[in-house]
């Protein structure tokens, strides 16, 4: 027999004991062999969090209590559009848009093809725009799942109403209008012209008309108002010339908020959906809760001496007076490396700093084991449930500060939380 040191060991383990080692093929092949001690329905039943101790919870009331307010700032039969693109900015789309629409909202909103599918395979009947045009080989998915597109280009139309009438169906659409954001739409005074292309095809069905505003959310007012100009232009335009334009709208979170004269028959909610103030002007007018909370618990908790280094780099270096505890969270679960000694956490109602760089899947932070003031001190045991973001007690922990730390906007942060974090909704 050879002895191989395994790892720089010796002594230890010896390669022979571990050929008995065999990884089976595959879950059938592991009953076969009674190596899946547990039948398969006991191991689905251990929860997320208890296999990994990080998630989000989504508070289903705060969508609620969102959408109601929403609908408080628009005048009675005005619509509503949910926007759920994204997985509903990380909070998880089939959940949210059934929250909302069960909240008052009336229409959702989306990005891709395949988000519109989602929903309806999760019996969703609530009529779905996609908010741009997908390829035209997408075209078949959008009948199909009966997923409206956002049309803008005269390819596309004529595409979808001529796949439509193959099958004896309608094919409806909103018009996206190009009032001045310059990303999709039929720019404003093109209006006439480009519905003059398109409007012979039978099939194709005119239910709304849209544009996008830039800078809704800005302190400035000319560019918002120079789009606002635009598309009413084109809205009248399209009424002078005998085409009805449908349901008109034109708000994002913003304009929701700070423009009821962008109103017009339907808003689209994004940001504030999930509880976010789309700029600080709203602070005063919208009374949002954010729906998103991210738990942890510590894994790991040592006294490390004065001036040894924690995590990669070491550039945090113990102060000697705390502990260091280990959350199973990182940079892969979307806590941005960019926070590392930025953040802090909250134990038992207290704030903790994180401290060293935020690894791929876990991080430290460090609790101060001095007394000082009326301040309790904290025992960390592993085990102990962390607030990342969240309140507890009379500490709040946002994704709006976190925002700014990275000089960011919250949507950014919110989507970036990777699905390797279960969602719980609660
Ligand atoms: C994303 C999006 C919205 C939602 O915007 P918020 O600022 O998040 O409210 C509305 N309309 C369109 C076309 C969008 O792309």
């Amino acid at each position: 027999m050879i002895e191989e040191p395994l790892n720089g060991f010796t002594g230890f383990a010896r390669k022979d004991q571990h050929e008995n080692i065999r990884v089976p093929q595959n879950v059938d092949a592991l009953k076969r062999e009674s190596k899946l001690i547990y039948d398969e329905e006991k191991l689905d039943a251990i929860p997320e969090p208890e296999r990994r101790w990080a998630w989000i919870e989504i508070d289903r009331s705060a969508i609620r209590h969102n959408t109601i307010d929403a609908k408080h700032h628009l005048r009675p039969g005005c619509r509503l559009l949910a926007v759920v693109k994204a997985d509903a900015y990380g909070h998880g789309a089939v959940e949210c848009g059934k929250t909302a629409l069960a909240a008052g909202a009336d229409y959702l909103g989306v990005a891709t093809v395949d988000e519109g599918i989602a929903l309806r395979k999760a019996n969703i009947t609530a009529p779905i725009l996609m908010l741009s045009e997908p390829p035209t080989t997408a075209i078949p998915l959008l009948l199909s799942y009966h997923v409206m597109p956002a049309i803008y280009t005269v390819e596309f139309a004529i595409a979808y109403g001529e796949e439509a009438d193959l099958h004896g169906m309608k094919a409806p659409y909103h018009l996206a209008i190009n009032s001045g954001m310059n990303r999709i739409g039929v720019k404003a005074e093109d209006v006439i012209a480009f519905m003059r292309k398109i409007s012979f095809h039978r099939a194709l069905e005119l239910v709304g008309t849209f544009t996008h505003f830039a800078t809704a959310d800005c302190d400035e007012t000319l560019d918002y108002h120079i789009q606002l100009n635009r598309f009413t232009a084109a809205i009248e335009a399209l009424k002078t010339a005998g085409i009805d334009p449908g349901i008109v709208h034109a708000a994002n979170s913003a304009a929701l908020y700070r423009y009821p004269e962008a109103h017009f028959d339907m808003a689209r909610l994004g940001i504030s959906l999930y509880g976010f103030h789309p700029c600080r002007d709203t602070m005063g007018i919208a009374d949002l809760k954010p729906a998103m909370s991210i738990y942890s618990r510590i894994t790991a908790v040592k006294v490390v001496p004065m001036s040894e280094g924690v995590s990669y780099g070491m550039n945090y270096r113990s102060p000697g007076s705390v502990k260091i505890c280990t959350i199973p969270i990182g940079y892969a679960d979307g806590l941005r490396r960019g926070l590392s000694g930025h953040q802090n956490v909250i134990l038992d109602g207290q704030y903790c700093h994180q401290v060293g760089n935020i690894c791929m899947d876990q991080c430290m932070f460090e609790v101060d084991m001095r007394s000082y003031g009326t301040r309790p001190r904290l025992d960390p045991q592993i085990g102990d449930k962390v607030t990342i973001i969240g309140d507890e007690g009379d500490a709040v922990c946002t994704i709006s500060e976190m925002a700014f730390t990275l000089g960011t906007i919250e949507h950014e942060l919110t989507i970036g939380f990777s699905h390797r974090l279960p969602r719980i909704y609660v």
